[in-house]
């Protein structure tokens, strides 16, 4: 597991800015039973032991957070996965391309204008292409491994938390560039 959460604070805090949404990077172990959403993500691996190289479409990216809806902040932290190399078979963390951050970024920083505000935004940025047709080698995935690969669903309490705000509208929200991703979902998490 790596912490990225550092890397897209900016890009989700600047979109919520006009909104007046205040953001901080909470630490995991204190979100780890909220809410999370699965993002896809195409991701860079190069190995520092063999210097094998290789692209991933299956990357994953998990973001974890909590909104409180009374004082407009929102906590979360985020997370992706490591690879093992096929060739020396050691675990390697992933370069994240700035696009796909940015894309991740902005999809989730509309979800929250949604659940807040009800306002529904247009994302423009598309997932980066990919060509890649090699079947996902689960057991090389550290997602996989940790039950978040696909992970698309969040936790369904929201409801609970936030009364009846839109949910439907913001469920298409984040179907739209996931379609690949199957709605398998766990309520355990580690
Ligand atoms: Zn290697
Ligand atoms: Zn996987």
């Amino acid at each position: 597991m790596v912490d990225i959460s550092q890397l897209i604070f900016d890009k989700i805090e600047s979109e919520l800015e006009d909104y007046s949404v205040s953001v901080r990077i909470q630490n995991s172990s204190r979100l780890a039973r909220k809410f999370e959403r699965g993002y896809k993500c195409k991701l860079k691996f190069d190995c520092d032991e063999c210097y094998r190289n290789w692209n991933s479409a299956q990357g994953q990216v998990t973001i974890y957070y909590y909104l409180d809806k009374s004082t407009e902040e929102l906590e979360f932290n985020a997370e992706t996965y490591r690879q093992q190399c096929s060739k020396c078979l050691s675990w390697c963390q992933p370069e994240l391309y700035i696009n796909e951050l940015n894309r991740i970024s902005e999809q989730f920083a509309h979800s929250v204008i949604n659940i807040l505000f009800g306002i529904k935004k247009k994302s423009n940025a598309k997932p980066t292409e990919s060509k890649m047709t090699n079947p996902h080698q689960k057991d090389k995935c550290e997602a996989c491994i940790l039950g978040k690969c696909s992970v698309q669903n969040e936790k369904d309490n929201l409801e609970e938390l936030f009364g009846n705000l839109n949910l439907g509208s913001q469920n298409r929200n984040y179907i739209d560039s996931e379609s690949e991703s199957n709605s398998d979902y766990s309520d355990e998490y580690y």
